[in-house]
């Protein structure tokens, strides 16, 4: 098994036998399911997820690894390596019907946010996630309201899911080991635009004017980005008109959108 990394697909191989088996048990039981695994790599995750789930689909971008797995696991027909990038698969393409799927990850820290996003665009189709990402990554989007490191990805993650912060590992868990510290989440999948009565696309644009300057108040960042006089007037009374944008709640946020939606969209 070769071991040379190409720094530039974020490419740190868990070492840790302990670490490697907790991230395969943060989802429970898998046996009756399908599993989507994110950057396969040599398969340290992907080897005991292969004995524990229905189906296991591994997205490897590098096509060296995606050729050493798809070899390695030729004789399980439950293992099914796809050479892709992640950004560009289409969760769909694999979902049999009424089934929900399930993602597991050592992420390319590279592209965190983007992966993110990407499996919030198919939300519908997810159950469970369990994403290893850089530890300061892990904890703004783990972050709630009122805190230093909720902001713009925490409000966005947690509308889709609700984020568990399982476990962090040192460098010293990987091979080569990163800069930084990792971290491991639980994201369960529970959409929340239905409840708090908004418009997903529009919702994302308005919190995305909110988050625009973390020091400014809310007020500000909202009349910098166009709001006018008469639209601000609207502004509910639960709201203190001084607040920032991280220390609202998101039932605060969309009743704020709700309140503003009529003048500016
Ligand atoms: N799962 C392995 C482990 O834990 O040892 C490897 C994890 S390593 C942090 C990230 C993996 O993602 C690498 O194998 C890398 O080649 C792969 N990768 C990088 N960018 C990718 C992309 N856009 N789509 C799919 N896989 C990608």
């Amino acid at each position: 098994m070769s071991q040379i990394r190409k720094p530039k697909l974020g490419q740190n191989f868990l070492v840790d036998d302990d670490a490697r088996h907790r991230i395969a048990g943060s989802l429970g039981d898998l046996s009756t399911r399908t599993i989507v695994e994110i950057g396969p790599g040599h398969g340290a995750i992907t080897e005991i997820l292969a004995t524990r789930c229905r189906r296991l689909i591994a997205l490897e971008l590098d096509r060296s690894l995606a050729a050493e797995l798809t070899f390695r696991f030729r004789e399980n027909p439950n293992v099914q390596v796809i050479e892709t990038d992640v950004l560009k698969f289409d969760f769909a393409s694999i979902a049999e019907e009424g089934e929900t799927l399930d993602v597991i990850g050592n992420l390319p820290y590279y592209i965190t946010s983007d992966i993110l996003l990407h499996l919030f665009a198919a939300a519908p189709l997810l159950r469970r996630a369990a994403l290893m990402m850089q530890r300061e990554v892990a904890d703004r989007v783990s972050a709630h309201p009122g805190v230093r490191d909720y902001g713009l990805l925490s409000a966005s993650t947690q509308m889709y899911a609700q984020v568990d912060n399982l476990f962090t590992l040192p460098p010293a868990a990987f091979n080569p080991p990163p800069d930084v510290f990792s971290t491991v989440l639980r994201l369960s999948f529970a959409p929340r635009f239905t409840e708090l009565g908004v418009d997903p696309i529009g919702f994302d644009r308005f919190l995305r004017k909110c988050f625009a300057q973390k020091r400014k108040t809310l007020h500000n960042n909202l009349r910098v980005a166009g709001y006018s006089p008469e639209a601000l007037a609207q502004w509910p009374a639960t709201i203190p008109p001084q607040a920032r944008a991280e220390q609202l709640s998101l039932e605060q946020m969309s009743t704020l959108y709700g309140a503003l939606l009529a003048f500016c969209g």
